[in-house]
């Protein structure tokens, strides 16, 4: 093992790919994956297709078609569970037509003991169910179930593994996210993720290179590279390095044209990151920072280790250091004990920071957590309160959105636009979406273009040789 690297279990998951692909070749099965979540997710779910495409299936359009299903499942918010039982009720039919229909769950909410006592009882037509710490083991658990008739749970309550050099099968061709670190060692007091993702680990700077760079060859010009807090990258590693480090190798490497991350954390937002992104015009000048709440006896409630003035100081050194960088942010309404005041103290954070978007939502307990154990608001009262945050956030982000108009930037072509075949669509570096017609170019060329019209919150324009 190489740090936490375990090079035998990709060795051994490889051999049950080959096996798989003994007992499904030529048979034109299908496959389909399903994601409920974040980027992490979607990851994780590029890592199965990738397997799953190697054994020999092919994907399906519709989950109707699929002889294997697999829903990658996701436990920040209440609805993405009641989304997923909804989803097994109908898949439910599928399997009765297509008795040799297999249904697969995975991801952060089979962390949960409760879910997968409810998907045991509930939907016992379930095949495998496995977990966040487990994933590279899909190949063996997938060939051990076409083996017998048994269903398969297998959860483990934590795992340090890195297991690389497993089949990925990517989304798209010219971009690609790519996971630099896992799990989460910060505990704010609403999120699961630490408790489902584990403690945080990097992987080895040389094997994300390495990975970036083969993709790159492949012809990926974009790369996201993607953390809980990718800003503690490299604590824990033998090699001496940091995330702003990473990120300068990251950019050393040819035919790469623009490098995004995501997620920071406010309170590890060092300023040598800041340094490093003005120096490198390849990294996007786009920085997601989540702010949760303005109020400074929320945060602390929330257990998020920085103030509002602190957050606002770091917000405004970004802007001033970093030129055209666009901020965007989470921030959420009716956290137990907010008060009216503790949202004034939001708003107020968002009108001196004036972001250029922000997700905006209504706190729900999770099971738990720390803060579901707190006495919860009245929802009419967080309705108010959001609806406040909501209308601020929409006006500013409106007025922000204009600021490029008339001028000519660097867009990647990103795909066609979906109202109008003859036009593209694609995105600034600070990741702002634009429309402009074809004129000979294709989806993953880097292209100049002239912002002629602010349309709200994308922008209209033309190419510019
Ligand atoms: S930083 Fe906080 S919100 Fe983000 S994943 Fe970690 S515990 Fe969750």
């Amino acid at each position: 093992m190489n740090g936490l690297t375990d090079i035998k279990e990709s060795v051994r998951q490889r051999e049950y790919i080959d096996r798989i692909a003994g007992l499904v070749r030529d048979r034109g099965l299908k496959y389909l994956v399903v994601t409920f979540g974040c980027q992490m997710n979607e990851r994780d779910s590029e890592k199965i297709a990738g397997s799953l495409e190697e054994m020999g299936y092919t994907k399906a359009m519709e989950e109707s078609e699929a002889d294997i299903l697999v829903y990658n499942t996701c436990t920040v918010r209440e609805n993405a569970a009641v989304r997923l039982y909804g989803r097994l009720g109908v898949a439910k039919s599928y399997k009765e037509k297509n008795k040799d229909m297999l249904i697969a769950i995975c991801g952060c909410l089979m962390q949960e003991e409760h879910a997968v006592e409810k998907i045991k009882k509930s939907y016992p037509f379930v095949d495998i169910i496995f977990g966040t710490h487990n994933i590279f083991r899909f190949p063996e658990l997938l060939y051990k179930r076409l083996e017998s008739s048994e269903s398969i749970a297998d959860i483990w309550e934590c795992g340090d593994r890195i297991v690389e050099d497993l089949p990925v099968r990517r989304k798209y061709d010219f971009k690609m996210g790519i996971n630099i670190m896992y799990g989460c060692d910060n505990f704010c007091t609403y999120c699961k993720v630490p408790y489902v993702r584990g403690r945080e680990r990097s992987r080895d700077p040389k094997e994300i290179i390495r990975e970036i760079e083969s993709c790159v060859e492949d012809g990926v010009v974009e790369v996201m590279l993607l953390g809980q807090n990718v800003n503690s990258y490299g604590k824990g590693l033998d090699t001496k390095t940091d995330f702003p480090m990473l990120l300068e190798e990251v950019c050393r490497i040819d035919g790469l044209k623009r490098v995004r991350f995501m997620t920071s954390h406010p309170k590890d937002l060092s300023d040598s990151l800041i340094r490093v992104i003005a120096e490198n015009p390849k990294i996007a000048r786009h920085i997601h920072l989540p702010l949760q709440a303005g109020s400074d006896r929320i945060l602390k409630a929330m257990n998020r280790h920085y103030t509002k003035e602190d957050y606002i100081s770091l917000a405004l050194r970004i802007k001033q250091e970093i030129e055209d960088v666009s901020l965007t942010s989470d921030i959420m309404v009716g956290f137990p004990h907010e008060t009216e005041s503790d949202v004034d103290e939001t708003i107020d954070v968002i009108e001196r920071v004036r972001y250029d978007g922000a997700f905006t939502f209504e706190y729900s307990p999770r099971k738990g957590t720390p803060a579901a154990e707190m006495e919860q608001l009245d929802k009419e009262y967080v309705q108010k309160n959001f609806d406040r945050v909501l209308k601020c956030v929409q006006k500013v982000s409106k007025e922000q959105a204009k600021r490029f108009e008339g001028r000519t930037m660097e867009v990647l072509t990103e795909g066609v636009d979906e109202k109008d075949p003859e036009r593209f669509t694609g995105r600034l570096s600070q990741n702002s979406v634009v429309h402009y017609p074809m004129e000979g170019h294709k989806v993953g060329d880097m292209v100049r273009v002239r912002l002629d019209e602010c349309m709200g919150f994308y922008y209209n324009g033309h190419i510019v040789d």
